[in-house]
């Protein structure tokens, strides 16, 4: 069904994605403090606020502003905003702090993203991490949040895997988004992996991986860990898969979808953000299955450069 989406349409979908894709950072990085069980949070025992983001969110809310202020993605003013906004205490890895500093510092970020590991162009999730208000935004046209995302990706991510992570969060997230748009309460979740499988290179393992998270829909848990990983190597191979599964298993429980990335590890804050914000884009904040209110509440504020 074609449609008209408004700005003012686009800007709440992509906050409501944005709004679960910080939830999920700060909420999901209080489980590399010390102590922290995830057995609380399924118990329902929240840590204690305030939950502090990180860089999932600080480069997200650069996406959100660039397409609020703008209306699309300008790769170069994108990167510098990437460069100049990154507070270095917010985790980024060590391969973003040098690309980052190098665009700081006047490289072209086509140059400084290709010089990531060893000229291979990093593969990490940070492409992926930071897409799902971009997909939201396209809720429109998945067509239009595959291109865009792809040049999001490229100003950091120049190896095909970490491009190939982002296109398919964003396009999940339109998806999301879409559906929610059409009143669709509880769409079919072998249907969205399979749209999404069928807009991302079919040549990489990111797609090969997305394939078979169809079959494992169903399966427990431990089983779709150990075949689609958990973000632990912290790759879009890694990440990408594993967090499309969980969003399309939970996507009308925003709750039970950050509970599953929580109990499963590895880079929780980046599962927990990027399924977050595709799972938030469709269920929004303060309704039944959305993002909690007293989650947002004990979320650290986003930047005030935002506003
Ligand atoms: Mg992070």
């Amino acid at each position: 069904m074609p449609f008209t989406l408004f700005p003012d349409a686009r800007l709440a979908l992509a906050r409501d994605s944005l709004a679960g894709l910080s939830v999920g950072d700060a909420l999901g990085s209080q489980f590399f403090v010390p102590g922290r069980r995830p057995a609380d949070l399924a118990a329902g025992r929240l840590p204690p606020p305030p939950w502090q983001w990180t860089d999932d969110t600080e480069m997200a809310c650069s996406v959100l502003a660039e397409l609020a202020a703008h209306g699309d993605i300008d790769p170069d003013r994108l990167a510098l905003a990437f460069a100049t906004r990154a507070e270095p205490y917010r985790g980024y890895g060590p391969g973003a702090v040098t690309i980052l500093r190098l665009i700081r510092t006047g490289t072209p970020w086509p140059v400084a993203a290709a010089s990531a590991f060893d000229g291979q162009g990093s593969c990490g999730n940070g492409a992926a991490m930071r897409i799902a208000p971009l997909g939201a935004w396209y809720a429109d046209s998945t067509a239009r949040a595959a291109t865009r995302a792809r040049a999001c990706a490229e100003v950091t991510h120049a190896h095909p895997e970490g491009i190939a992570g982002a296109v398919a969060v964003a396009v999940a997230a339109s998806l999301a988004a879409r559906s929610r748009l059409e009143g669709e309460h509880s769409p079919d979740a072998t249907r969205l992996l399979a749209t999404v499988a069928g807009a991302v290179d079919p040549t990489a393992e990111v797609h090969r991986r997305v394939r078979g998270a169809i079959s494992l829909l169903g399966r427990p848990l431990d089983e779709v860990v150990a075949a689609l990983g958990n973000g632990a190597r912290v790759t879009a191979q890694d990440t990408v898969a594993f967090t499309l599964w969980v969003a399309a298993t939970h996507l009308t429980d925003y709750p039970a979808a950050i509970r599953a990335c929580v109990e499963a590890g590895g880079d929780v804050d980046t599962t927990a953000a990027i399924v977050g914000g595709i799972v938030g884009g469709h269920t929004g904040t303060g309704t039944p299955g959305g993002v909690p209110d007293d989650w947002v509440a004990a979320r650290e504020p986003l930047p005030s450069w935002l506003d």
